[in-house]
């Protein structure tokens, strides 16, 4: 049977951060309606079991916004519908629950994983004060790290940092309005490896590294639009993206994904499934879900792509009237979905099967115009192929997404 994952998304914060584009809004804890969007995810649930046909439940995933902001109780009812929806046991099954230091302590971690939760992912960002209160983030370094060691202490089986680099602060003599050229503060990449050790030292399982980027619509891109946003010096930041493999490396997390290290057997199941091209549901305001086969209703090879309803309020009334509450359909043809498969696929270390993925959709892997750029890149020394298997070596790992976009 295929494996099939879940995502559901929990659209609120406690503040939202200058750089996020999720979906997500400001709420205090006790203005969030916990019971009644769980709720309305089991009455989407309800509506979408069809998908599970012939599936095997591989992976559960509560993103956001901050997960670990809703309350276990409510959060463990729609693990509960998930699991019976699935009809298979929980425990078989990767759960995952993004949280932020600031609403993640011992008893919650506790909570979480007495309703069947196995892993979390911590947002620590960074450990350096000037660099997390510029991200707008609502905790301190050490609180960044004894949410991790609180996850560990709790038993949760296995615990992921996020961290965040290529950050440039504006230098103090900057004064409170920052102009383009001014003066910045980087983090250096051998202080960005001290910082990735002393995350790898607490004992976790699993670390995502990403550069920062400046997403339109968001607070630091309008900064960044008007000039007004310092940006870290791009050759700065490759080398830190190596100074971070190497110190993780010797802590003995492995390089799997272009941003992501785990020990070994401890890599994101649920993100691999995104990676590899299979099919998720996706539940809640906002979420997005690809599903193919006989449930989705979309001819053989497609798969069809669809989105939520953004807003909470809405996509609440919707789901609890029993309509149909999503914003956004689209067909993806077999070409897309191999597009998309190059795209992911490359990110990861060992790469992926383009012929296996093309025969798997419908399609045909080597058009003549992906052959001749393919060879071309391999020329390069920027891709790796051997038999039907493509990669993109160490070396230039960075520029994964700008090669994946030439085999297109
Ligand atoms: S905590 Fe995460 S999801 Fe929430 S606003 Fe900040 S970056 Fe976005």
């Amino acid at each position: 049977m295929q494996p099939i994952g879940v995502y559901v998304h929990f659209p609120w914060c406690l503040k939202k951060c200058p750089y996020c584009d999720f979906v997500s809004f400001a709420k205090e804890r006790d203005g969030i309606e916990h019971e009644r969007y769980a709720d309305a995810i089991l009455a989407e649930l309800e509506r979408r079991a069809g998908v599970f046909e012939g599936r095997t439940l591989a992976t559960v995933f509560f993103g956001g916004g901050t997960p670990s902001l809703w309350a276990p109780r409510a959060l463990g009812r729609v693990l509960a519908g998930i699991r019976a929806a699935a009809g298979r046991a929980v425990e078989d099954v990767e759960v995952t629950v993004e949280c932020n230091p600031s609403s993640l302590d011992e008893d919650r971690a506790r909570a979480l994983v007495d309703v069947g939760v196995n892993r979390l992912s911590v947002g620590v960002q960074g450990l350096e004060p000037e660099r997390l209160r510029f991200l707008g983030r609502l905790h301190d370094a050490e609180g960044g790290l004894d949410a991790v060691r609180a996850a560990l202490r709790a038993g949760v089986p296995r615990v992921s940092a996020d961290l965040i680099y290529g950050v440039a602060v504006p230098a103090p003599e900057a004064g409170p309005r920052y102009l383009a050229g001014g003066p910045t503060q980087e983090q250096s990449p051998s202080e960005a490896a001290a910082e990735a050790r002393r995350v790898a030292e607490t004992g976790v399982t699993h670390v995502s590294a990403y550069s920062l980027t400046i997403e339109p619509g968001t607070q630091f891109g309008e900064l960044s639009r008007r000039g007004r946003l310092p940006i870290a010096d791009e050759d700065h930041v490759a080398e830190t993206f190596f100074a971070i493999e190497e110190a993780l490396g010797r802590a003995g997390l492995s390089h799997y994904e272009v941003s992501n290290y785990a020990r070994e057997g401890h890599e994101a199941r649920h993100n691999l499934g995104y990676w590899r091209g299979h099919d998720y549901v996706g539940l809640g305001c906002a979420a997005f879900g690809t599903v193919s086969g006989e449930g989705a209703g979309v001819r053989a090879g497609f798969a069809l792509r669809y989105r939520n309803v953004i807003d909470p309020a809405r996509y609440m009334r919707a789901a609890l009237a029993g309509e149909a509450e999503v914003e956004s359909e689209e067909p993806l043809d077999p070409e897309t979905r191999l597009r998309e498969r190059i795209m992911l696929g490359l990110r990861l270390r060992g790469g992926f099967d383009l012929e296996r993925s093309a025969a798997e959709v419908g399609t045909e892997a080597w058009t003549p115009s992906r052959r001749r750029a393919a060879e071309r890149l391999a020329e390069l020394g920027k891709l790796t192929i051997e038999g039907g298997t493509i990669r993109v070596p160490r070396n230039a790992w960075v520029l994964a997404d700008g090669i994946a976009a030439e085999l297109f």
